[in-house]
């Protein structure tokens, strides 16, 4: 391969999504990938969070829903995903992190890719065990100055207290991130999310990845993948 095949290769948009229950790795490897590719995460959990601290009309209508570990309709999310892709659309490539979560979304995906002129390279399924994902969500806290994400067993800060990324020392806990409300989130995953994987595997951009690994070994698997 000669060097200008190179650089373009390394600097192509890719688009891709990241597809898992609760506590498999999404927001963590999306933001690995964000800091190595310039790629930009597009969390809807994160923006759905956003809107309800700002008590945005959409923020009002999620709150309760996230709250009890159900899925917020599906209007309200491609509305936001919408907004977002009209920003992102000329950028260097996107990665969906808890979006699409049921079969609409997926098609309503579609639709906006074509209308922004985008296209998705890749889907990569994260595969884990459900009960290992109590303990993930359980354990997860974030910094509240940049967002790096942590865990009480998996991944603490080099510093106790001290964010690694950022040096802040407020860090956060999700109210939903309790053991009651997972269950309730990894059952909406099953029962609305998981079908997509056979959806996406007949497109042919399904890629799986053992999301039970270490943090770095999923990384490895997914730059793999993609
Ligand atoms: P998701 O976005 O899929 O809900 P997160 O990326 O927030 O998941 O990860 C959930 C929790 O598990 C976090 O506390 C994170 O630090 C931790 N975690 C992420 N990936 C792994 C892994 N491969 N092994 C162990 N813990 C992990
Ligand atoms: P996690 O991956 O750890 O479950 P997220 O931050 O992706 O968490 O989502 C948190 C909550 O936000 C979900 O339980 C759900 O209520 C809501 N939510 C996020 N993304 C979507 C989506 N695409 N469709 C419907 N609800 C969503
Ligand atoms: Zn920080």
């Amino acid at each position: 391969m000669d060097a200008q095949t190179d650089t373009r290769s390394e600097t192509r948009t890719v688009n891709l999504i990241l597809l898992g229950p609760p506590g498999a790795g999404k927001g963590t490897q999306a933001r690995i990938l964000m800091e190595e590719r310039g790629l930009t995460q597009l969390s809807t959990g994160d923006m759905l969070r956003a809107a309800v601290a700002a008590g945005t009309d959409a923020g009002k209508a999620a709150k309760a829903v996230m709250e009890a570990g159900g899925l917020v309709s599906d209007e309200i999310v491609v509305a936001i995903v919408d907004d977002k892709l009209a920003e992102e659309k000329s950028g260097p490539g996107v990665i969906f992190d808890g979006f699409p979560r049921t079969a609409a979304q997926a098609e309503s995906l579609d639709a906006l890719l074509a209308k922004h002129g985008m296209q998705l390279d890749a889907v990569v399924s994260m595969e884990v065990d459900d009960d290992a994902m109590v303990g993930r969500v359980s354990g997860r806290y974030t910094c509240g100055g940049c967002g790096e994400g942590y865990h009480d067993a998996a991944k603490v800060p080099r510093t106790e207290g001290v964010c690694d990324k950022c040096g802040g020392s407020d860090f956060k806990r999700r109210a939903d991130d309790n053991a009651e409300t997972v269950r309730a989130r990894l059952e909406a995953y099953h029962a609305d999310t998981a079908p997509l994987i056979a959806h996406y595997a007949a497109t042919g951009k399904l890629k799986t990845v053992d999301a039970m690994k270490d943090i770095d070994d999923v990384t490895a698997a997914i730059r793999a993948a993609i």
